[in-house]
């Protein structure tokens, strides 16, 4: 599976980073998830191949406006694209209120319907895009979550030496079986297709989080996650002098966090836009060598448009977007 960031800044843009907006998929498939929409989220989709018309589903983490303000712009161009199909929309209740006054006042008529799905709900996991979606709620100065996602539809293989071994010749019975079929062979036999496949792969499940300052509130959800996705928007030294107030994770808290679970993968991202000001003296760096000081896995800082890909073992690589 592939994620794609399509903002990486906290509080605002950068010349080099957007507000948040993660774009993620499967690998060869054109569907895909919308996890938060900054303002310019849409711009920054012109430079991918990504389409608004086969979008699945956006994925609101809370209501901030780095996190969403970019939906309405969004929603109205999917339909000026001349998109139909219906689209999920999964949010804090507030964000359907919102939307629907902005419709209302900008006589914004869509072509495709809207499902609301209140993430409030969303403790048992609905499929959308190939993966079963839930939620989990964070810490912040709104409600905030983490959205999880389990990928579903593994490719299925026959256990081709036990049918052999059976007597059951390759023909369509396998393909039969393949399906999950029960068939019944001239003999009499009864075999249940799902008694011959072999066992499949273990499935990703990845975490998607909203800004949050408490870390150990996924330690149960991390448990077997392949894959983090959370905000650091600040070192250590800048989070003491800032103070609690913003609910902020700063590198040493969440890399901290993901060394006790155990996570494999961590990607970290929203960062605050004084890590790219020159006149600060501040360097994404900083934030990089905080959180490799506390955490051994494997660990990447997000930056717009590069692309991630979660190879089926688990492994997490980057690829420099063209
Ligand atoms: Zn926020």
């Amino acid at each position: 599976m592939e994620l794609q960031f399509l903002g990486t800044s906290a509080g605002t843009p950068t010349k080099r980073r957007n507000v948040s907006g993660l774009a993620v998929k499967k690998v060869n498939q054109k569907s895909w998830i919308l996890v938060d929409c900054g303002e310019g989220t849409q711009q920054q989709i012109l430079h991918t191949p990504l389409s608004l018309v086969r979008l699945q589903a956006i994925c609101i983490t809370h209501l901030h406006g780095d996190h969403c303000y970019g939906l309405p712009g969004l929603l109205a161009s999917a339909s000026l694209m001349g998109r139909t199909e219906p689209l999920t929309l999964i949010g804090p209740a507030p964000l359907q209120a919102w939307l629907t006054l902005t419709q209302q006042v900008s006589q914004l008529v869509l072509n495709y319907e809207l499902h609301f799905v209140d993430v409030v709900g969303l403790t048992h996991a609905i499929e959308v895009a190939g993966f079963m979606i839930s939620a989990h709620p964070l810490s912040h100065r709104v409600p905030s979550f983490a959205y999880q996602l389990v990928e579903i539809g593994l490719p299925r293989h026959l256990d081709k030496e036990k049918l052999v071994a059976k007597g059951i010749a390759s023909g369509p019975i396998w393909g039969q079986l393949h399906r999950g079929e029960t068939v019944t062979l001239a003999d009499g036999r009864r075999l249940a297709g799902p008694d011959y496949w072999l066992p499949t792969r273990v499935a990703r499940h990845i975490i998607i989080a909203g800004d949050n300052d408490r870390p150990d509130l996924l330690a149960k959800a991390s448990v077997a996650c392949h894959l983090l996705v959370h905000e650091a928007t600040y070192t250590q030294e800048i989070a003491d002098k800032v103070g609690p107030k913003p609910q902020h994770s700063s590198a040493k808290m969440i890399a901290t966090f993901a060394q006790e679970v155990g996570l494999s993968n961590l990607l970290l991202t929203h960062f605050s836009p004084r890590y790219q000001a020159q006149s600060s003296g501040l360097t994404i760096e900083d934030i990089e060598q905080e959180a490799r000081a506390y955490y051994s896995g494997t660990l990447h800082l997000a930056e717009d448009l590069a692309i991630y890909h979660l190879d089926s073992n688990g492994h997490l690589s980057q690829r420099h977007f063209q």
